[in-house]
This record gives structure tokens, C-alpha cells and sequence, in this order.
């Protein structure tokens, strides 16, 4: 059955790749984006998750043209590396605020009309280093471990209500993200990981894709790693 999906963060990047996979498999697909445009035949609205205001246009918007948000992916987020003595203030809370307090505003808005819809999915998109931890990634780590308290809480409000909220952490992906790092880096990450390489974004819009699916629907307050081996026990 073809449902409304929205995917923040899906005009590019690892949200493209888990928009395309949904439009793909014949869902009605809505992506944010911050004036950019969106690619292809996705439905595209303008929106900073920052703002809740913004993520309340949004929802109106895509509520409008596809109905209710039926299955919502928090992809959108950001990285501000540096190290902990570094790290100022404002570095820290603006990445809590895109990454963690995001999804926070994101799935309040979508809750109502699931609960109403007595169906809805919710998938966080976290990464490897919310629980592995990563040097300079003090404020980062914290955003994405903050997504499985999220996703569990939601569970254990909304799981008699066919509501689902699961995190996917993936590891290193090729993006625009990882693009930034210097190829001595990216060498020494790729000896770490058992792959012995990173992901193409493809390779995590098919976690994310089954978690949304009917197959998947006894499944929730879980965390399923899609990172090659890398942190395997955390
Ligand atoms: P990119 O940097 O390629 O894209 C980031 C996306 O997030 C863009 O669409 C961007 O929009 C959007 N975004 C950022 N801030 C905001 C905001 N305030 N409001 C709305 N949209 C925003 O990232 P990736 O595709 O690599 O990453 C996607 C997700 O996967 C992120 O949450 C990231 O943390 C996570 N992840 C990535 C990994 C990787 O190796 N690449 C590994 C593990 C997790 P815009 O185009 O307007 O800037």
C-alpha cells in the first residue's frame, strides 16, 4: 500500500538516496530543503528544522498535497568537528539543535496524526559514532546517541498505537558529509571497517526502507547498524 513519506534532508546525500527509494516503490515522497530545490519528481518544501514553525509549514504543506505524514525519516543533520577543548558553546548547541532537538520537533508534529491514523514509522537516522564515541565529535556523538533515547521513549508512548520509532546508524557513507575529509583520513577510517569501505547511500535507504515496510512492523525501539562491520558490540 503506498503511503506518505516524508524524508528530511532528501534533496541530497543519503536522504536523496532514501527518497528515490521510496518513490521508487510507488510511496507519495516529500523532502525538505533550505531553498535548494529538490531533484526529480519528489515533492519538495522549503524547510530548516531549527525552526518549528517552519516544520509546522511543512507538515501543512505536505499534509495539502500527499495527506498525513505516514512515515517520517529525521535525515537531516550536520557535523561541526572539532576537539572538546576547542568546541565552543555555540558549535555544540547548534548541532544538538539540527540533529537532536530536529527530530524532536519533527516527530512531534508527525505523532498527532499518527496516533489519530492509529498507524505511523518513525526512523531516525543516528550514526555509528553515537555510540562508538569519535574524537572531535564531542557535540555530534551526543546528537545522534540522543536519537536512541528519543526513538525508545516514543516506543514505549506511542507502541500500543501500531506506532513504530527505530534509529538506523550508519557508518561512513560517500557524501557530501564524508567528501570533507582528507584522504589520509579516509584511509585510515577504511582500515577499520571490516568492508573495507564506505557505503554508497543506497546502501542505507534499504534498512530504512524495510523498517518502514509492513514486514517490519513488530520492530521498534531498535537500533540496526548499517557500517560495514565497524562497530560491532556498541
Ligand atoms: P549531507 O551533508 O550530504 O546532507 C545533509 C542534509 O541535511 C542536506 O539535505 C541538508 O540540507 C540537510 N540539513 C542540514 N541542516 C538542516 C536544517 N537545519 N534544516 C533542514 N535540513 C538541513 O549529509 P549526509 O547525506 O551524509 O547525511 C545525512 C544524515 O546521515 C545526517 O543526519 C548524517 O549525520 C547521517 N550520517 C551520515 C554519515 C556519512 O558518512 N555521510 C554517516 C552516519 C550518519 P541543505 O542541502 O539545505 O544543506
Amino acid at each position: 500500500m503506498a503511503r506518505t513519506v516524508l524524508v528530511t534532508g532528501g534533496n541530497r546525500g543519503i536522504g536523496l538516496a532514501i527518497a528515490q527509494a521510496f518513490a521508487k516503490q510507488g510511496d507519495r515522497v516529500a523532502v525538505t530543503h533550505r531553498g535548494s530545490g529538490v531533484p526529480g519528481d519528489l515533492f519538495g518544501v522549503e524547510c530548516d528544522i531549527t525552526d518549528a514553525a517552519a516544520v509546522d509549514a511543512a507538515f501543512g504543506a505536505i499534509e495539502a498535497e500527499l495527506g498525513p505524514v505516514e512515515v517520517l525519516v529525521a535525515n537531516a543533520g550536520i557535523t561541526d568537528d572539532t576537539l572538546l577543548l576547542r568546541m565552543s558553546e555555540e558549535q555544540f548547541t547548534r548541532v544538538v539543535d539540527t540533529n537532536l532537538t530536529g527530530a524532536y520537533r519533527l516527530a512531534k508534529r508527525a505523532a498527532g496524526k499518527m496516533l489519530r491514523a492509529r498507524w505511523g514509522r518513525m526512523i531516525f537516522i543516528s550514526s555509528v559514532v553515537g555510540l562508538y564515541g569519535s574524537p572531535g565529535q564531542v557535540n555530534y556523538a551526543a546528537s545522534k546517541a540522543g536519537l536512541v533515547g528519543v526513538a525508545r521513549s516514543i516506543t514505549r508512548e506511542l507502541g500500543s498505537r501500531n506506532i513504530t520509532a527505530n534509529v538506523v546508524a550508519p557508518g561512513y557513507v560517500e557524501t557530501d558529509m564524508t567528501a570533507a575529509l582528507p584522504e589520509d583520513r579516509k584511509a585510515e577510517y577504511q582500515k577499520m571497517i571490516p568492508a573495507g569501505r564506505f557505503a554508497a547511500p543506497e546502501e542505507i535507504a534499504g534498512a530504512v526502507t524495510w523498517l518502514a515496510s509492513d514486514a517490519a512492523g513488530y520492530i521498534s525501539g531498535a537500533v540496526i547498524p548499517v557500517d560495514g562491520g565497524l562497530g560491532m558490540g556498541h
